[in-house]
């Protein structure tokens, strides 16, 4: 059986868009994996109140098989294989790519490794709009409706800067 999962793509160092294009090609390839949206890209000021280039970002949801657990670490080795790591320079510092669970169906995790909705999620422009756009009706565990929550960013600044990514090629 599939579920719905959502996933926030970031980066902001090299040429994000086409990182985000390959990052794509590599979730649609993961086993019991398929793309069933991509939002468009964003572009916002970096979050955590350090000095560093602006940031990426866009939403996507997948059908997946994959245990949460499962997604999370092959998340993390999409991320690695391009260019991530994570052991060098402070948290929220520049990346070329940052891949999180956001949403996996309804599922509440509050583990050491992972914590599913994602736990700022709510705080986030660059998550909400991008998620709003692909799935304007959703309704988030413990959050509630999504277009409330959307109120109450709405100060953040923040641009639309690309449409979705070109169709993704993804194996049957
Ligand atoms: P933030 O979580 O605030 O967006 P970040 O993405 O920069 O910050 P990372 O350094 O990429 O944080 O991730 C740190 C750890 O967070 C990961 O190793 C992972 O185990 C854990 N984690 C917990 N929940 C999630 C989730 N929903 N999606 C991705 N990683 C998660
Ligand atoms: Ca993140
Ligand atoms: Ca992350």
């Amino acid at each position: 059986m599939t579920v719905r999962a959502f996933i926030g793509l970031g980066g902001n160092q090299g040429d994000v868009p086409a990182r985000f294009r390959s990052a794509l090609e590599a979730i649609a390839m993961l086993p019991k994996t398929r793309i069933a949206a991509v939002s468009g890209l964003y572009s916002s000021p970096a979050w955590g109140g350090m000095l560093q280039d602006d940031y990426t970002n866009a939403v996507i949801e997948v059908d997946t098989a994959l245990a949460p657990e499962a997604l999370l670490d092959a998340l993390l080795a999409i991320e690695q294989a391009h260019g991530r790591d994570r052991s060098a320079g402070p948290r929220w510092g520049p990346r070329p790519l940052d891949c999180d669970i956001l949403l996996y169906a309804d599922t509440v995790i509050d583990g050491g490794r992972l914590q599913v909705p994602h736990p700022r999620m709510a705080e986030r422009a660059f998550v909400l709009l991008p998620l709003a756009e692909i799935a304007p009706d959703l309704c988030i565990p413990g959050l509630g409706a999504l277009k409330p929550l959307l109120e109450r960013i709405s100060e953040q600044p923040i641009r639309r800067i690309a449409e979705g990514l070109p169709h993704v090629h993804q194996p049957c």
